[in-house]
């Protein structure tokens, strides 16, 4: 028999427009595991709910925006089964179906959910928030996904899907999949503030941005604080500017840095130079944003729900008969 080609789980959850980081970190590595095997990719619209239950009108523009920044970015939905979370209400049974196995104490021990207590004072703690692992993991289980790019940080959240599934497998008989992590090393792009690329501190460059919001973000950046006149000697290793031209401006790259240093090159021309790489870098990806026409997102997302229905049931089918239900 061959053996099924690996099946790779991922998702993103649409609160936010998706950025450079975005663009060189999870999602070029999306691209290149739709063209070497089935890949699955989810618009976590009920993880979006966790923390913003509040504000669900958002939600839908939400949806459509990022769908645009995915396929922009290279994601084919005739390769990726590409669908909404809440389409596949499959998920949502299995969710509960398997609550049930989970010790809450395994639930509070998710480091995540202890900083997000630590950091919000409790605002989040209510019941769905500390069950969105176990949704994670149901998510990459209903597809049966075997294959989970994550990063370091993530590795403890898989490691606690894997328990539930043994768990689930020891009560129950072989039944789901254990996922293995496939351990992602992205660049670390800092935002133009310095700080990690983060929409919530408002310091990203987005896909959807146009050139001219790009120039003027690149402009108001931050770079060698102790760079002040254009002959200083600069450090490219601790600016943001030096980081976009390592991303798109490569080989500039070791003329920029001796010029920063030797203070041959001023921040203002480094930075007319930064924005016009960076321009021409992202110009083919939001070339294809803008040729998406909007009206045919509603029926390209359904049929990746179709898709994702028909595995997700026969999961469910599966689970439910390993349960006697
Ligand atoms: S010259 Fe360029 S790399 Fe050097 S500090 Fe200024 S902006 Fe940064």
């Amino acid at each position: 028999m061959t053996p099924r080609p690996r099946r790779v789980m991922s998702g993103t959850r649409p609160t936010g427009r998706l950025h450079l980081g975005h663009l060189v970190g999870a999602l070029s590595q999306w691209v290149e595991f739709q063209r070497t095997g089935e890949t699955f990719i989810e618009i976590a619209d009920l993880h979006a709910l966790t923390t913003a239950f509040d504000r669900t009108g958002d939600i839908a523009d939400s949806i459509r925006e990022l769908f645009l920044d995915l396929v922009a970015a290279g994601i084919d939905p005739k390769r990726t089964t590409l669908y909404v979370q809440s389409h596949v209400p499959q998920i949502s049974e299995m969710h509960l179906l398997l609550s049930m196995i989970v010790p809450v104490a395994w639930l509070q021990r998710v480091p995540t959910f202890k900083d997000q207590i630590n950091e919000l004072g409790g605002e989040v703690a209510t019941y769905g928030f500390l069950g969105y692992p176990l949704m994670q993991l149901v998510d990459i289980a209903v597809m049966r996904g075997d294959t989970v790019p994550v990063g370091k940080d993530q590795l403890s959240h898989l490691e606690f899907g894997r328990e539930v599934v043994r768990r689930f497998n020891h009560l129950y008989g072989p039944t789901l999949v254990e996922p293995q992590a496939t351990l992602s090393e992205f660049p670390d792009v800092p935002g133009t503030d310095g700080r990690k690329m983060s929409k919530s501190y408002g310091n990203t460059i987005d896909i959807a941005d146009d050139e001219e919001t790009t120039t003027k973000k690149v402009r108001a950046s931050i770079t060698d604080p102790l760079k002040v006149r254009r002959h200083d000697p600069g450090r490219p290793e601790i600016c943001p500017i030096f980081k976009y031209h390592e991303l798109a401006n490569v080989p500039r790259v070791p003329a920029i840095a001796a010029e920063c240093r030797s203070g041959a090159l001023g921040c203002v021309d480094c930075k007319t130079e930064c924005a016009e790489a960076l321009n021409l870098f992202m110009r083919p990806v939001r070339e294809r944003r803008s040729a998406i026409n909007p009206s045919t997102i509603p029926a390209i997302l359904e049929e990746g729900a179709e898709k994702a229905r028909a595995v997700a049931s026969a999961t469910l089918a599966d689970v439910k008969t390993a349960m006697k239900l």
